[in-house]
């Protein structure tokens, strides 16, 4: 997987560097324009919006496996991303957000994490659960070398697609009900981001357009589909088609 990301230093003629989605994207790492203009990269979006896109255009190729594959990991790290976020919220240290995320390394205890998470933040209400005949699907896929096909793709997108959604939508009225400033997944991954960044001694305060053009590092963030930490959901848009709606769209935008 990569990714088009402008040059900030490039400034006579637009320029852009093609970086590989890989683990160092989430991290960081050195990347560099054909112009040599060098900088330490860091995503500040969701891993899981990548993984999502992934799903979405490898299904575009006909590549199923991969889509299916790629789709379930999106369910997984998205839980990871939404009990971070619940956890900076309250406790607003990152390095025992850090440490409490390696205590979830089973999916059952992922799983409950994220229950408690969702009915903390939403007042009492439980989240939904994939459907019995959606993880049937994924334990004959996983465990059984069951080939997935277009069919499958879609019931185990649409799945996760509501699945994420309904986060999302949470996290969104929580939002416009001025419970929360800023989408609280987003908040946790920018201020990850910051924070590695200061690790490495960069200065991330932008006092001027100067700072903003001269930075040695660039903090990465996009909007890459629907279920992005940075797209305003709304009730109308949850629904059991909305992975066959995003697939209709047709968009590529990683590669
Ligand atoms: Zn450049």
């Amino acid at each position: 997987m990569r990714i088009n990301c402008s040059c900030l230093k490039c400034t006579d003629k637009p320029s852009y560097i093609n970086v590989e989605i890989n683990e160092a994207f989430f991290s960081g790492k050195t990347i560099s324009c054909s112009e040599g203009h060098e900088f330490f990269f860091i995503s500040a979006s969701p891993r899981s919006q990548f993984l999502i896109q992934q799903g979405v255009e490898s299904f575009l190729k006909g590549y199923y496996f991969e889509s299916f594959h790629t789709l379930y990991s999106a369910y997984e790290a998205y839980k990871k991303e939404f009990v971070a976020a619940h956890s900076y919220n309250e406790i607003k240290d990152l390095e025992s957000v850090k440490t409490m995320l390696t205590k979830l390394d089973r999916s059952e205890r992922l799983e409950g994490a994220y229950v408690t998470s969702f009915i903390s933040l939403s007042n009492g209400k439980v989240p939904i659960s994939l459907s019995r005949s959606a993880v049937e699907l994924r334990n004959n896929v996983v465990h059984k070398g069951i080939l997935p096909d277009k069919a499958s793709c879609e019931k185990i997108g649409n799945a996760v697609f509501k699945f994420i959604g309904e986060g999302n939508l949470l996290i969104a009225k929580r939002c416009m009900e001025e419970t929360d400033r800023f989408p609280l997944n987003q908040l946790y991954e920018t201020d990850y981001a910051q924070s590695e960044l200061k690790k490495k001694g960069f200065d991330t305060s932008i006092n001027s357009p100067e700072d903003f053009y001269n930075k040695d590092f660039i903090s990465y963030s996009i909007l890459l589909n629907i279920l992005s930490s940075m797209t305003l959901i709304q009730d109308k848009d949850i629904t059991d088609h909305m992975f066959t709606d995003q697939v209709k769209n047709g968009h590529f935008i990683i590669s």
